[in-house]
């Protein structure tokens, strides 16, 4: 049975990946607003699988008999500077999202609840990935210089050949 505390910060981190999941379909509309499809297909696949990221907690907690309870989403912003602004938030968005898992892992740790330390596992690996693949966007835009040039047309028809989510990556 999960502590009460602990129930509490999985539906917290549950509604955190909901939050990110709204983050980056609000940033894929952005780029289509922006005619930047590319740009814009890569944050919808990225907002799927925070969705899916979502259902882990959600199916965790229910399986481990807990109560499953959503609460209110904020709202994300709607318009960012720039595709590097709106890169850059993502990038920061994550790195907090690290800490919160981490925070979470140390509080499974205190309660000595070991079947949640092994459940973090998985989002602990998954997050040095979503840094990676955040940053690793934002240098390329640095690379090419955030404007509207040949630069980041090249890039958004990369970012649109994001394949679709891999098993892996989906809620089991
Ligand atoms: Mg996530």
């Amino acid at each position: 049975m999960l502590s009460q505390k602990l129930e509490d910060a999985l539906n917290g981190q549950s509604n955190a990946e909901f939050y990110s999941s709204y983050l980056y379909l609000s940033m894929s509309a952005y780029f289509q607003s922006r005619n930047l499809n590319g740009f814009a297909h890569w944050m919808r696949i990225q907002a799927q699988e925070e969705l899916q990221h979502a259902l882990k907690f959600y199916d965790y907690v229910h399986e481990r008999g807990g109560t499953v309870t959503l609460t209110t989403v904020e709202q994300p912003p709607s318009t960012w500077e720039s595709p590097l602004a709106a890169f850059e938030n993502a990038y920061q968005h994550e790195q907090h999202v690290t800490s919160l898992i981490n925070e979470l892992y140390s509080l499974a740790e205190a309660e000595r609840d070991r079947a949640t330390m092994i459940f973090l596992d998985w989002f602990i690996s998954e997050q040095v990935e979503e840094e990676a693949s955040a940053s690793d966007v934002v240098e390329k835009i640095k690379l090419i210089g955030d404007d509207t040039g040949s630069g980041l047309y090249m890039l958004d028809r990369e970012l649109g050949e994001r394949g679709p989510l891999t098993e892996s990556s989906e809620a089991d």
